[in-house]
């Protein structure tokens, strides 16, 4: 123990988030995890947490002199901000530093989705090309789509930017219509699903989106439907995606995010007409490292001035 102010860090974290802060505090590494394991003294003295994924009541219960919580991504529906809320206690999540790779990944995902270009790698590799013959065409085309995002923030404003120069029609839904923009607005997810044949999810996981994506929507979107989703696994009713893609109710789905990860369920892994990615839309190291970045600054800020630099609307900004 050093008599600087302790900061409880997952020990499987970003490994630069560590080597920053503990250039200013003493780190307290701890395994994630459903049941939370600390010592009662190192519980007493820790006063700020760098985390990813799950961050529950059952640690902030814990932790009884915790004043920030830090998470390393945008998405912070891992972590309770209502019982942080409840006791004074900031959280932080990442937003802006990787508006430009998820996007970017985003747009990859819809082309790989579309013109099946993992299958014909595969075909590649195994050696089909030469002892079969050319690739089977992709029966899908970018060319005349009506793409729809559901949400519109940070990140789907730059998806639909990306968009537009790939010529498809763009429209979204989300609660409040945004100004300015010429894109047209749905103000419910169904009607927009009705008025497209491409659909991409990039809404926070919260109450009000879980299992959002449902056969409803799905079959709006109709058999020559595409659906990405780089938003939370949470928003889509798996067995309805399940069986949209079986039935051909839709063609094709690409998926970067799953409700359980990283279990991903079966019966999507037996599917060809399923891309699927392990959440690697943010996953280069630029982008992880000006996240890792602010994970830590925010921490570093707060302890040094009672300011965080990120912090999520639920929490409290300022001491
Ligand atoms: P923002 O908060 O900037 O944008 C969220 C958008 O969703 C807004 O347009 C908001 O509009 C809309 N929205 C929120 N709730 C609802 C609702 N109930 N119904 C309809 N629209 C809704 O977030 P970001 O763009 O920064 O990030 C979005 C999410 O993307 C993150 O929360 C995270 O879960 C996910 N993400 C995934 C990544 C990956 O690796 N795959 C990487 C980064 C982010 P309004 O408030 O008007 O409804």
């Amino acid at each position: 123990m050093t008599g600087r102010t302790a900061v409880l860090v997952y020990d499987s974290i970003y490994d630069r988030i560590i080597r920053r802060l503990e250039e200013h505090f003493d780190l307290v590494p701890v395994k994630p995890g459903v049941s939370p394991q600390i010592s009662p003294e190192d519980a007493a003295r820790v006063r700020g947490a760098a985390v990813y994924g799950k961050f529950g009541a059952d640690w902030i219960d814990l932790l009884p002199n915790l004043e920030i919580v830090a998470n390393f991504g945008v998405g912070y529906d891992g972590v309770d901000y209502d019982a942080a809320a409840k006791r004074g206690i900031v959280v932080t999540n990442t937003p802006d530093v990787l508006n430009d790779e998820v996007a970017d990944s985003a747009v990859a995902l819809l082309l790989n989705t579309i013109h099946e270009i993992p299958r014909a790698e595969r075909w590649l590799r195994s050696g089909n090309w030469e002892k079969v013959g050319p690739n089977p065409l992709s029966p899908m085309s970018l060319k005349g789509r009506t793409v729809g995002l559901y949400g519109l923030g940070r990140i789907g404003l730059e998806i639909a930017r990306r968009l537009e120069p790939f010529k498809v029609k763009i429209a979204y839904h989300t609660r409040s219509q945004r100004e300015g923009l010429d894109y047209a607005y749905y103000p419910t997810l169904l009607d927009l699903a009705k008025a497209v044949d491409t659909l991409i999810c990039i809404v926070p996981g919260t109450p009000e989106t879980r299992k959002a994506i449902n056969a409803d929507v799905l079959s709006a979107l109709g058999s020559d439907g595409v659906f990405i989703n780089v938003g939370r696994g949470t928003s889509v009713d798996d067995d309805a995606l399940i069986a949209a893609l079986r039935s051909k109710t839709i063609s094709a789905a690409g998926l970067d995010v799953f409700s359980h990860e990283p279990k991903v369920p079966e019966g999507l892994l037996a599917l060809d007409n399923a891309v699927l990615w392990p959440h690697i839309a943010s996953a280069t190291v630029p982008t992880r490292n000006a996240m890792g970045d602010l994970v830590a600054d925010n921490i570093i800020r707060w302890f040094a001035e009672g300011k965080a630099l990120t912090p999520v609307p639920e929490t409290p900004a300022s001491v």
